[in-house]
């Protein structure tokens, strides 16, 4: 009975403070589904896929060799380009100087600073083309003044474009972190092209185009060099201060040291965003932050309408509760504790 009265109020007090669980250090639950349930509540409306792709184990199924994890996986000989009207999108401006440049799939941005732009991500090898440079070109701006391209990390549906970028922009340069560099220059069969290796992003690094800059937090497992990014926009005038995750998805095989190492870089990025006073949390997948449908809806707000990317500083902490619940979860799946 006792027992059971404690348990009912560490989940009420889980319910209450679910986004806010570092900064009160409420206690993590230890079996899976306390977990589960945890991440949900975290979750809410605004991370559902994130739950789902990082909580539900996907069902065991032969691999198939022309998914979209396949190509963005390993290195092998890339499948065929899926039909464009599968994932063409168009571009949209998200805020005064944030453009959104991705597919229905997967994000890239453009930062829009009065020294240059930054974009963020290269995409797919046969969606940078149409999608990066077709949409700056709709959205009015000009390619030539790109001054970085910055890839979270070296996986194809993130860096297929990175080569293209490298070679029809003069003068850019490319940033990966360290060690997914040293993936880059090992890679045989680079979808795309194999970049040449350029700068390296480091922790605490700032990459700036005059008045606007992205500040680079390492944050190894995803892949080991895997990159995210804090920075500033401007919104209806009003600066819009982003968390950028850059790593998201997890194995549900992997052993116990993977998972420690992707949980200690979650909660070292849930700081360096909550301690940044971000209140908008975006990522490479439009499956984790709904990237693609809330960049058209802010881009057909009406005037002093809120961004739907602006969730506020407590969800942004919710989005770091649900991957590290998942994580846990993960780990105690996979290795039993
Ligand atoms: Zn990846």
């Amino acid at each position: 009975m006792k027992s059971r009265a404690r348990t009912i109020g560490a989940a009420a007090a889980l319910l209450l403070f679910a986004g806010t669980r570092g900064a009160l250090a409420q206690p993590v639950p230890t079996t899976v589904d306390g977990l589960i349930g945890a991440a949900k509540n975290a979750a809410g409306l605004e991370w559902p896929g994130t739950f789902l792709r990082l909580c539900i184990p996907p069902p065991a199924a032969p691999a198939p060799a022309t998914t979209t994890g396949a190509r963005g996986g390993a290195r092998g000989t890339p499948p065929a380009p899926p039909a464009r009207e599968t994932w063409y999108g168009e571009p949209a401006k998200v805020a005064d100087n944030l453009y959104f440049l991705g597919t229905k799939i997967h994000n890239a941005w453009a930062i829009v600073g009065n020294g240059g732009i930054i974009i963020l991500e290269a995409l797919f090898d046969y969606a940078a083309q149409d999608e990066i440079f077709g949409g700056m070109r709709k959205l009015n701006l000009d390619s030539r003044k790109v001054k970085y391209v910055i890839l979270s990390h070296a996986h194809a549906d993130h860096d297929g474009g990175a080569r293209l970028l490298q070679d029809e922009i003069p003068g850019v340069h490319l940033v990966y972190g360290a060690a997914d560099w040293d993936a880059v220059d090992k890679s045989t069969n680079h979808a795309g092209g194999k970049p040449k290796r350029d700068m390296v992003g480091t922790d605490g690094m700032k990459i700036s185009v005059g008045d606007a800059s992205v500040q680079i937090v390492t944050m190894p497992g995803h892949t080991p060099g895997t990159l995210s990014f804090l920075f500033e926009v401007r919104d209806n005038g009003k600066p819009l201060r982003i968390a950028y995750v850059g790593g998201t998805a997890i194995p549900f095989n992997a052993d116990a040291a993977y998972y420690d190492g992707y949980i200690a870089s979650s909660k070292k990025m849930a700081k360096a965003a909550a301690d940044f006073g971000a209140t908008a949390l975006m990522s490479n997948h439009t499956e984790f932050d709904n990237g693609f449908f809330k960049a058209h809806t802010a881009a057909n707000r009406k005037p002093g309408e809120a961004n739907p990317f602006d969730a506020g500083a407590a969800a942004v902490a919710g989005y770091f509760a649900v991957v590290q619940d998942c994580t846990t979860a993960a780990r105690i799946r996979a290795t039993g504790k």
